[in-house]
């Protein structure tokens, strides 16, 4: 018998997702080649359509409380078990510094303001750009929220450095110790 397909979900943050039919009129997609120095593009093979897949886009923040860099322990894939800043995907509408704070609450249960912007991050071959700001409490207790195991507290000098989940993680906060504490890490 012919099994269903059946995608893993991580499977649409891929490159190159498994996507097999256009969302606008359920025709097959095509991979085809429609400028020469651009990737090949999924095309509907009915209405044309061209299925751009583009970047995926996620804001996260370095607050600090009580003087510790606050890290949540991620309880779900990619990641699992290792800690990352707190952050997540921004909602289309949705400004980035309010999907940073909307989404430190959500995984550590503190109301955040956004100082300023940390950096940037993009990598070759990922589908995520995340911006890192800082940001300071306004109120509320750490506590794990929704998709963390764990938020844990830490001085600068004793941040889990292999144990953290992302690169924009390691490099946000080595932007924060340059920037802010003199750091040459
Ligand atoms: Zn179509």
């Amino acid at each position: 018998m012919k099994q269903p397909f059946m995608p893993d979900i991580h499977s649409t943050h891929q490159v190159q997702p498994p996507f097999r039919f256009c969302p606008l009129c359920s025709g097959r997609l095509d991979k085809k080649q429609i400028k020469a120095q651009e990737p090949e593009r999924l095309v509907c093979s009915q209405c044309s359509f061209v299925y751009y897949l583009d970047p995926k886009v996620a804001a996260g923040t370095v607050t600090l409380f009580e003087d510790r860099i606050v890290l949540v322990k991620r309880g779900i894939s990619p990641g699992y078990g290792k800690w990352v800043i707190p952050g997540g995907f921004v909602d289309r509408g949705e400004t980035l510094e309010e999907a940073a704070v909307r989404e430190t609450l959500e995984e550590t249960n503190l109301h955040v303001r956004i100082n300023s912007l940390l950096n940037v991050y993009s990598y070759p071959g990922h589908t995520v750009i995340i911006a890192a700001y800082l940001a300071e409490v306004l109120a509320g207790v750490p506590a794990a929220c929704d998709e963390t195991l764990e938020v844990g507290l830490f001085p600068y000098k004793e941040i889990p450095w292999p144990e953290l989940a992302f690169f924009s993680t390691r490099d946000a906060l080595k932007e924060y110790g340059k920037r802010y504490l003199g750091s040459t890490l």
